[in-house]
């Protein structure tokens, strides 16, 4: 097929050990693309509403993206998808590395398991041929050991792809992820409980079928002028200089809009690790668990995580599949005793800023091993942060603690509770499930330290810096995730430049203004929902997206591969057509769209005293109301039309 996408899918049944392959009509990659499209669409028509996210009815996939493997750039990650444990809604998370292409190279777009398995198993799809093997070798194994076994024992003329769960996952901790590329993680959403739950310790994969495009000629022309804007590299920037200006960025009542091409820069030189002492100083990374400010995470404090002494020990950069930019890193010697990934801003502010641990090579030791569990590092570290104010308040005592003194910056009390959590050992064990459940357990009101919106950690984006966030964390039907969109995200992805009918943006504005409700932000907003909805259908990295849509082509590299001629607005339809199914998705599994906002703590209520973020309120609800207005569900409900919700049996 010479449209970037291979037409089938195949449907594993753990309970019964059958595999069968399905045929997917052209129709619904039109309709809903590939990746989370094609996921979200065989999980809404095919898990029933009542289905336990443990049990044998749910279904978890592996999809690649529509244009993975087709010559485009930025577009290698591959999307896991299933009824989530964690939120009991939809399900989605996404990852880089290698496996995606390997799905399309095996024939599929997408892999889907159902049932459980009556012992441990993996998929080993080798030369087309899918069969399910004995893991019982296997359980117990971190998600690096596991990896590197199954390479060992597998490889024939090339190394085989493999995405795996660590222990957290086999002991079905709902903050636990997949691992693929030796540690790299589809993280969020908790669907490594899924997988643990199937015993499916991994998908190993192996083939090499060809993956064709309608006009590889005119990719390759594309990819041209896009590696123009991406090799675009001065020399002149250092971590210092990005905390002074976002300390001078914090004083000016007048600040620019922000271009991607200054993201694309930090990116380049150092990965998301730009962004540790900046986003401290702008009020952008929250701190103390949402309850402190930059003035608690003082410039001492955060030297520790500057990114250029982080950049010292790391002995190489690598890329994911087809990407120019290669924002990854294996670090060696300064802090880690062995190599180890360069741990991202996300991981880092979670594990120091959020529990004021100051100690960098305690950050390391802890990414490190929560890679290795297959625990998602953003959810540990807010979890871990969570437990530190329930101490600190009286909440938790040593008695509930295991004799652990949780205190703020306590890094030894930190990494102890930590291997806890993954163990689910004492205090562990109630913590292993997120912020939500564990409040729910420890009552006493501790729901109010709990930082999450509908039962996922927030990450490390301050709702009270940039409000548009909040809105993405409320209504997403993944909430809580910081890929979708803000109102920085809006500035980068220039989506005005392919869409003229959405608005353009002032390229300087009052701060003040950022927190006022308009109608012009909520359309930003569901604009940028349903484009990195078609981004996730076509496993695009939004970090490429957020260079913008004009020098990063995506619209256009989806008519060259798939030859459909489709205009960016029509794009951004079927962008609006995943975003209402996975709300339907929602509704029908029992989740109230009302239920999902984060804590009041991330909406300024009460605002912060001092700090980045003082007397900062988010008016969410009134956000959260313009956003469905604009994807025409009912204001009150969220709940899009019967006619709406029609997506078809596939
Ligand atoms: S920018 Fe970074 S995360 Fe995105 S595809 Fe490239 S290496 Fe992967």
């Amino acid at each position: 097929m010479a449209n970037g996408y291979m037409g089938k899918i195949l449907m594993v049944n753990l309970s019964d050990g059958s595999i069968e392959e399905q045929q997917i009509p052209d129709s619904v990659y039109e309709k809903f693309l590939s990746g989370s499209g094609l996921g979200g669409f065989i999980l809404y028509n095919n898990i029933p509403a009542d289905a336990d996210p443990l049990g044998p009815d749910n279904i978890l996939g592996f999809v690649s993206g529509l244009l993975t493997g087709t010559g485009s750039l930025f577009t290698g990650r591959w999307m896991v998808v299933g009824k989530s444990p964690l939120t009991g809604g939809y399900g989605e998370s996404n990852c880089g590395g290698n496996f995606s292409p390997a799905i399309k190279r095996c024939g599929y777009d997408g892999i889907f398991f159902k049932g459980i398995s009556e012992k441990p198993v993996y998929l080993y799809i080798s030369k087309g041929k899918a069969e399910l093997r004995d893991a019982g070798h296997l359980w117990g194994k971190d998600a690096i050991e596991t990896e590197e076994m199954l390479i060992a024992d597998l490889t024939v003329k090339r190394k085989p792809k493999v995405a795996c769960i660590g222990p957290a996952g086999e002991k079905l901790s709902c903050i636990s992820g997949i691992s693929n590329d030796l540690g790299r993680m589809a993280a969020r959403s908790g669907l490594g409980a899924v997988m643990g739950s199937k015993k499916l310790k991994a998908v190993v994969l192996d083939s090499a079928k060809k993956i064709e495009s309608h006009n590889r000629s005119e990719i390759r022309e594309l990819n041209e002028k896009c590696n123009k804007w991406v090799q675009f590299q001065p020399w002149f920037l250092s971590g210092n200089g990005l905390r002074i200006l976002a300390a001078l960025l914090r004083f000016l009542p007048i600040p620019t809009a922000m271009d991607g091409m200054l993201w694309k820069l930090m990116l380049r030189k150092w990965g998301t690790i730009a962004l540790n002492q900046y986003s401290v100083e702008l009020g952008d990374a929250p701190i103390k668990n949402w309850g402190g400010s930059n003035l608690d995470f003082t410039k001492e404090k955060s030297n520790n995580i500057n990114p250029d002494t982080i950049l010292e020990s790391e002995v190489s950069k690598y890329h994911c599949y087809s990407c120019p930019l290669g924002c990854g890193g294996i670090c060696k010697g300064k802090f880690p005793n062995g190599e180890t990934h360069k741990p991202e801003y996300e991981s880092i502010l979670a594990l120091s800023g959020l529990c004021l641990n100051d100690n960098m090579g305690s950050v390391f030791t802890m990414n490190d091993r929560l890679n290795r569990a297959g625990m998602d590092t953003i959810s540990a570290g807010g979890t871990i942060a969570f437990a530190i104010e329930c101490y600190e308040k009286g909440i938790l005592t040593k008695d509930d603690t295991d004799g652990l003194a949780l205190t703020w910056g306590n890094t030894d009390a930190m990494i102890a509770l930590m291997e806890k959590m993954i163990a689910r050992e004492g205090i562990g064990d109630i913590l292993a499930d997120g912020v939500k459940k564990a409040s729910e357990k420890i009552g006493k009101n501790s729901d109010q330290y709990a930082i999450h919106a509908g039962g996922q950690e927030l990450p490390m984006h301050d709702s009270r810096f940039d409000p548009g966030f909040a809105v993405h964390y409320a209504v997403e039907a993944t909430p809580g995730r910081h890929t979708i969109g803000s109102q920085m995200y809006y500035e980068m992805f220039r989506l005005w430049k392919k869409d003229k009918a959405l608005p353009g943006i002032w390229l300087m504005y009052r701060k003040q203004s950022k927190y006022k409700v308009t109608e012009k932000k909520a359309i930003h907003a569901a604009a940028s929902s349903k484009f990195v909805n078609v981004l996730n259908g076509a496993g695009g990295c939004v970090f490429g997206a957020q260079i913008g849509v004009d020098r990063v082509p995506f619209f256009e590299w989806l008519n060259a591969a798939t030859g459909w001629n489709k205009s960016p607005a029509e794009y951004l339809e079927i962008g609006k057509r995943l975003q209402t199914m996975k709300q339907a998705f929602n509704i029908k599994h029992g989740i109230d769209p009302k239920s999902t906002k984060p804590n009041p703590r991330a909406l300024g209520q009460p605002p912060m005293t001092q700090g980045a973020n003082r007397n900062r309120k988010v008016d969410v609800d009134k956000m959260i109301k313009d956003y469905w207005q604009q994807f025409g569900w009912n204001t009150d409900t969220g709940k899009p039309s019967d006619e709406m919700m029609d997506f078809g049996q596939k």
